[in-house]
């Protein structure tokens, strides 16, 4: 996915140097200094190749500030992959320096292995019930649960579609409400679901410049996740269905491509892929929309989630100011940056705020995490949920009154 030099150079040498991305880039609106800005960062992916600087210290904070949000592609006249050169340099950095101690400990040694992972989420779990508080940055870390998301998936009689159910991290281990509601809405449209083992997606891995890892957790999801023979692979998660869309490329071969063609998020699913059925219970809510970087830019889908809260009766939209600027989660991005993260997300907030929404709604929980942290800093206590949360409520208000029930 980052690529290599022979792309690198594709893209800075289509950089003009306009600097049209500082109009829309969160780092540098926050920082304010040229070296903030996209033109910066693909100028010193430049110089880097051409051997002109070295990855030095300066260097490396300068990529590592990067939020990876896309603002500055879209907004680009010449359609520079700024994250891509950015993902370059990292990587690049971790082949020539190595990966420090820490990020080695949690993504080579904890990340592949799913009994590892668990086993550092209950130690998570138990700091976290101890109250104990080592800094201001501990609320960000999710509020995990003990026991992952392991539900007992209904079987249909006859079901219209068989999809994987692709749940990554944050649903397995934080969010098991949308999980259930992935579940309730899909089999309320009548497809099959099913949980095959699977792993990390790999985008922490991507993100801190570690290939090795992204290609062994990408080459052990599609091999695990293509034998249980599924017409999709389904998603809650933007960055999890952006990471997966891209494992074609990542690891060539006709598996992998197939693999890739199967993922849609949930949200694009239900808006093209199944005849969904309309909700006829009433939720009579005002609602405002977050877009995350990695369902909009990343994979074009932000009309759907509308269109899915369009069909609930009695819910209102009221869109927000910038609401596909970044929240400033980014991942791991909130912890390593936290000074900026909080400043980046303090204009969300207002945005949010500014709607006199009763509830805010979102398609990846990074940002949900993010944004409740947020919220909950200024004093504003209104639910965060996922599109697909809020369906599944709908229909269960009218499964109710009508005596129908789902697992
Ligand atoms: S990255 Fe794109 S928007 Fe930014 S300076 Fe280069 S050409 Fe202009
Ligand atoms: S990806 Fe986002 S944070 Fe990074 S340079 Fe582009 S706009 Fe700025």
């Amino acid at each position: 996915m980052s690529g290599d030099i022979a792309t690198a150079m594709y893209y800075i040498n289509r950089c003009s140097k306009c600097g049209s991305c500082r109009e829309v880039c969160p780092v540098f609106s926050e920082m304010g200094g040229e070296s903030w800005v996209a033109r910066a960062r693909v100028q010193l992916a430049s110089a880097a190749i051409k051997g002109q600087i070295n990855f030095s210290r300066r260097f490396m904070e300068i990529m590592d500030s990067c939020l990876l949000c896309m603002a500055c592609v879209a907004h680009c006249p010449n359609s520079v992959r700024v994250d891509r050169l950015v993902l370059w340099a990292r990587q690049e950095a971790v082949k020539r320096q190595g990966l420090s101690l820490i990020k080695k400990s949690i993504l080579r040694n904890v990340l592949r292995y799913n009994h590892r992972l668990e086993l550092l989420v209950r130690l998570l779990a138990a700091y976290r019930a101890t109250g104990l508080r080592l800094s201001r940055k501990a609320d960000l870390f999710p509020p995990v649960r003990v026991t992952p998301f392991r539900p007992h998936v209904k079987t249909l009689k006859k079901a219209s579609l068989l999809v994987a159910y692709f749940t990554g991290c944050m649903t397995r281990y934080v969010y098991h409400q949308t999980g259930l509601a992935v579940l309730d809405v899909l089999s309320g449209n009548n497809v099959q679901v099913v949980l095959p083992e699977q792993f990390c997606c790999g985008m922490p891995a991507l993100a801190a410049g570690d290939g090795q890892t992204v290609y062994e957790l990408a080459r052990r999801n599609v091999e695990s996740i293509m034998k249980s023979g599924v017409d999709y692979i389904i998603t809650d998660c933007a960055t999890c269905g952006e990471m997966l869309k891209s494992y074609g490329e990542l690891l060539g071969g006709d598996a992998a491509w197939d693999f890739s063609r199967r993922v849609q998020d949930i949200s694009y699913f239900l808006a093209h892929t199944v005849d969904l059925r309309d909700p006829a219970g009433k939720l009579p809510l005002v609602v405002t929309y977050h877009d995350p970087c990695h369902l909009k830019r990343g994979q074009g889908v932000w009309s759907e989630p509308r269109k899915i809260l369009a069909t609930i009766p009695g819910l209102a939209l009221k869109e927000m100011a910038e609401s596909d600027r970044c929240c400033g989660s980014a991942g791991s991005f909130c912890l390593t940056h936290y000074e900026l993260s909080m400043k980046i997300l303090k204009r969300k907030v207002e945005n949010i705020k500014a709607t006199g929404a009763q509830t805010v709604v979102t398609g990846c929980p990074s940002c949900r995490l993010q944004i409740e942290y947020g919220l909950n800093q200024a004093g504003i206590f209104i639910p965060v949920v996922h599109t697909v949360e809020l369906l599944s409520q709908v229909y269960s208000l009218t499964d109710s009154a009508a005596g129908i029930t789902c697992s």
